[in-house]
């Protein structure tokens, strides 16, 4: 088979190669199971057994459906039967089953599979509409061959996949963890999109917006993915393989090298100190941040608390976890985000109605300020938490001074409450304000008269002024985080923070790229907080460059016209100065 080399948008850094796990939401997610040959016979009964059980389902909402409506809509059913009857296909899954030794619902739903292809592709119109019958019985004998909820777990993984899916919600990459995925790799998605974010918090690899990728590789295809370059390589050569390799090993060198500069300060050439931050998805990367040195945790998104359950988080339930990050990372501190659903990050047990532009919709604040009784839950457990080490609060995607005063009233309701129950908590918690949205880095200045301090969330800021969605792979070379605009809007929000003397740091995407990060840190940014994989990197730059140098880059870079030249001149610049840093993002 030849080598065929897929082009996608490099998502998480690092390489990967394995055999490729097809995860499509719309299909049958079933991970194959090898089988020993004596439960052979175990597995062809219990698809047997699946065939009757849904046989009769089928056969009692059929009887239930003629009873009460007309007899046409119960024929829909008699060719859900028939697809039951087809000979070939169960002979072909009983048959593969046996010489396969694998489960018998992988089997059965790559035989469906390749059925409804073949359906699909008919010329003659009634038998292709057939296509959604085949689908639906075939769902009904996977639910019945196995655990429904299952389908769309992860759990059955146990050998090291790489997961192909044409999109991953937060759910989905948050369930990922501890499991055997080594990269992951989408049809879809953009460079700051969830499934870009969560990949580097569970430190693998990934390529998104790789636009037919689910077409072109098939279940146990052998697979590189290099996250660095946004190459994902089927059916390599031994030569790619030997090359990849190497390159696996190069890159655990190019990490180690740095471990040595992890208790170092992040100090410039010219002596101005830098705080380095960590982001947090999930209180299991704790371990992983103080390995990378962290001084304290800039943002803690804690929306991954609402996803993949059917109800809500109690308030002690968050309280126990809030409490265990606080202690885990004490005394340094954790600023905790407070929910921030809706748009890009959804979840079930929320039902938050679709929006027709999600983003601009009722999400993160405004959803808090709608519904009083979850954020104050939510609040409530903070401030418990905060009486267990140190704890900054913020609140996503203020607009303006109105909407952070209105969440300030809530705040200070629950607060009172606390007190009258005599529930200790850090009277002197800071609150702050993430400036996400143009409208509040252009109010800057009379933000920072309410707010204690501010975090700049580029990856929704960058979104908004260039009115280009973040997670959307067809616009991703129009999302700049150069552009002058977003330069600007981040100059305006930082200038203003200092005058207003209170703290400002930024936790977007942005401030984990080497070059973007030289700009930020020359327009006189003091924190960055970012995937704790990427901490020690722009640790080494730090310390290779002086605050001139970037302050020189920051006034260059701010004359030029587009996100292009911008990038293109902070990276020689980079280059120059600190030609180590780079050679990990460049895939050398
Ligand atoms: C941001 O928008 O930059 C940010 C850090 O928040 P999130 O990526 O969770 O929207
Ligand atoms: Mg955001």
């Amino acid at each position: 088979m030849n080598e065929i080399v897929l082009k996608g948008i490099p998502a998480a850094p690092g390489v990967a190669v394995g055999a490729a796990f097809i995860l499509d939401k719309q299909d049958f997610i079933v991970a194959p199971r090898a089988i020993m040959e004596k439960e052979v016979p175990i597995e062809i009964a219990r698809f047997e057994e699946a065939l009757i059980k849904t046989r009769e389902e089928i056969a009692e909402i059929q009887k239930k459906i003629s009873s009460e409506m007309s007899g046409k809509h119960a024929q829909i059913f008699d060719a859900h039967l028939l697809v039951l009857e087809d000979r070939a296909l169960v002979e072909e899954v009983i048959k593969r089953v046996k010489s396969d030794k694998l489960c018998a619902e992988y089997i059965f739903s790559e035989v469906l599979k390749k059925y409804i292809k073949i359906f699909s592709t008919i010329e003659d119109e009634y038998l292709r509409e057939r296509v959604s019958d085949v689908g639906d019985v075939g769902r009904r004998v996977l639910k019945n061959l196995m655990d429904e909820n299952k389908l769309h777990e992860f759990e059955n993984i146990t050998e090291e996949l790489i997961i192909i899916s044409h999109d991953l919600s937060p759910s989905d990459t948050a369930s990922m963890y501890n499991k055997n995925i080594i990269a992951f790799a989408t049809d879809i998605g953009g460079r700051t999109s969830h499934t870009a974010i969560m990949a580097k918090s569970l430190g693998v690899p990934a390529i998104v917006g790789l636009k037919d990728a689910t077409l072109r590789i098939h279940n146990q295809d052998n697979i590189i993915v290099d996250g660095r370059k946004g190459l994902l390589i089927i059916h390599p050569t031994e030569e790619t393989r030997r090359f990849y390799r190497k390159a696996q090993t190069r890159i655990i060198e190019f990490r180690d090298q740095f471990q040595e500069i992890k208790d170092v300060p992040a100090r410039t050439l010219d002596g101005k100190e830098i705080t380095l931050l960590a982001n947090l998805e999930l209180p299991e990367e704790i371990p992983a941040i103080l390995k990378h040195g962290a001084s304290g945790i800039g943002l803690y998104r804690t929306e991954y608390f609402y996803m993949n359950r059917v109800d809500l988080p109690s308030e002690d339930e968050q309280f126990e976890a809030y409490k265990y990050v606080a202690q885990a990372i004490a005394p340094k501190p954790v600023t905790i985000r407070s929910l921030d659903l809706g748009g890009d990050k959804f979840t079930s047990s929320l039902q938050i109605p679709r929006d027709m532009y999600p983003c601009l919709g009722w999400r993160a604040i405004r959803f808090c300020l709608a519904r009083p009784d979850i954020f104050k839950t939510q609040l409530r457990a903070i401030l418990r938490a905060s009486a267990y080490g140190i704890i900054r609060l913020m609140y996503p995607m203020i607009s303006g001074p109105g909407e952070f005063r209105q969440a300030n009233i809530i705040l200070e309701e629950v607060k009172s409450n606390l007190r009258e129950e005599k529930i200790p908590f850090d009277e002197k918690m800071q609150v702050g304000a993430m400036i996400e949205v143009p409208s509040a880095a252009m109010t800057a200045d009379l933000l920072a008269k309410e707010a204690d301090f501010f975090s700049i969330g580029t990856n929704d800021l960058i979104q908004y002024t260039l009115a280009v969605d973040r997670v959307n792979e067809q616009t991703a070379s129009l999302y700049e985080p150069g552009h002058p605009a977003v330069l600007r809007l981040i100059k305006n929000t930082i200038d203003a923070a200092h005058q207003a003397n209170i703290g400002v740091g930024l936790c977007g995407e942005m401030s984990s790229e080497p070059c973007l990060a030289l700009i930020l840190l020359g327009l006189n940014l003091g924190e960055f907080s970012m995937s704790s994989i990427n901490i020690l990197q722009i640790k080494k730059m730090i310390l290779s460059v002086s605050l001139k140098d970037a302050q020189r880059l920051a006034e260059d870079v701010l004359k030029l016209s587009t996100g292009q030249e911008v990038e293109e001149l902070s990276r020689s610049r980079l280059k120059e100065l600190a030609p180590d840093v780079l050679s990990m993002d460049r895939g050398e």
